[in-house]
């Protein structure tokens, strides 16, 4: 189904929900009128604090609720905890759409799975168990931490695919596990930073295959790598994305970087509509032999609630963490600082880190300039940086 019926099928069920009835009122919206991809980006945005105020109401009074719910998983923002709600339809969907990136990450249903994420509360663990199961592998519930006894595990069971955060795994691979061949990771920036499937191949002393993904507890899964490492492709019969210019709303052109905005394609129970994520990434077309086509080449890369304009380009700060977690020398703390020299805007970074090399710091200034299109004026590495804002905006009295 093209993806404009499938939008216009979902806004229907929408349309039913007290929670987007109200925004459809207020915005004056008719859902029936929205023919085009152009009428749908038209529709209003849902923000997270919008979305988590409803969600956070007892089932009883929750419109994202439903009746048909049968799993309840509780995902942490800050100090509260916001129910995750899905309905066995819902499940058997998303188990669908993993299968078919299982297949395309080289995954076979003899494969034995063992998955390190944590199974209470929280989405990840049983996230990956039931598309495993769906999908026909053998998985053992390994669970967080105790590696001892998980090597133990994955050594009996000739384990062939790992699910694990990358520093987990490192550590597994030291202590010796021949039989993986595959390895999901998850839960730290990983595609965003450059150098780290090297490390972590250096680690397990062979060329395994590693499968990248993003998600959200609201919506898993989003994009995941296939074995080809093209990028982490968007799974579109999930999940319709939209890239937009934080700033005004509107949409930007593929290949440009903006906020990530997320529309569930079929979701019963807690939908998302235009949802803005705040996280910063960019999308591209780009035709793999697994099938898929529209890819997020770099996973996300910053957070986009901190935009600067500088010389009349977008910059968003939090790009620089994960830039700097590309290079071993240096942490990633630094302390940004904007000025206008004589009406021209300049940048002077300072740095934690251990090393002040030249040809370090010339490649580091050469990285800046080909993610953010700037140049910066300084660049300073310091051992250790006072406590304090790490961008300080002169041209407008603001630091954070
Ligand atoms: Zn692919």
């Amino acid at each position: 189904m093209a993806v404009i019926n499938q939008l216009q099928a979902q806004l229907k069920y929408l349309d039913t929900l007290d929670f987007y009835r109200r925004k459809f009122q207020q915005a004056s919206v008719d859902t029936g009128k929205v023919k085009s991809l152009e009428d749908f980006q038209k529709l209003p945005f849902t923000t997270s604090k919008e979305f988590q105020a409803e969600i956070q109401k007892p089932p009883s009074g929750c419109s994202l609720y439903s009746p048909e719910v049968t799993r309840v998983n509780l995902s942490p923002s800050g100090q509260e905890l916001y129910p995750v709600y899905q309905t066995n339809k819902d499940l058997e969907f998303m188990h669908q759409v993993c299968a078919r990136s299982l297949k395309a990450a080289g995954v076979t249903p003899q494969d034995m799975v063992a998955v390190t994420f944590g199974y209470h509360l929280f989405i990840a663990g049983l996230f990956y168990q039931g598309q495993f199961e769906y999908y026909g592998s053998k998985v053992i519930p390994l669970g967080p931490g105790e590696s001892t006894r998980a090597v133990q595990l994955i050594n009996d069971y000739q384990i062939g695919v790992l699910i694990s955060n990358p520093t987990f795994a490192m550590k597994l691979a030291e202590a010796g596990i021949p039989s993986v061949h595959t390895i999901f990771v998850g839960g730290e920036p990983f595609t965003s930073v450059q150098g780290y499937p090297e490390k972590v191949r250096a680690a397990f002393e062979r060329d395994i295959t590693i499968i990248d993904s993003y998600s959200m507890a609201l919506c898993m899964p989003i994009a995941r790598s296939c074995r080809h490492d093209n990028g982490l492709h968007i799974m579109d019969e999930f999940v319709y994305t939209e890239v937009i210019d934080p700033a005004t709303g509107e949409p930007v052109p593929l290949g440009e970087k903006g906020e990530l905005v997320l529309t569930h394609l079929h979701k019963q129970a807690a939908p998302l509509l235009r949802y803005r994520t705040g996280d910063l990434t960019m999308l591209e077309n780009k035709t793999c032999a697994c099938g898929r086509e529209l890819t997020m080449p770099q996973s996300v890369i910053g957070r986009t609630d901190d935009m600067l304009k500088i010389k009349g380009v977008k910059f968003w700060p939090s790009q620089l963490a994960t830039i700097l977690r590309s290079y071993p020398q240096f942490s990633p703390q630094y302390r940004l600082v904007v000025d206008s020299l004589k009406g021209v805007d300049t940048l002077s970074l300072v740095v934690e880190g251990k090393t002040d090399d030249a040809p370090v710091l010339d490649k580091l200034a050469t990285h800046l300039k080909s993610e953010t299109l700037l140049k910066f004026n300084e660049i300073r590495i310091t051992e250790k940086l006072e406590d304090g804002p790490s961008v300080v905006d002169k041209r407008k009295g603001r630091s954070f």
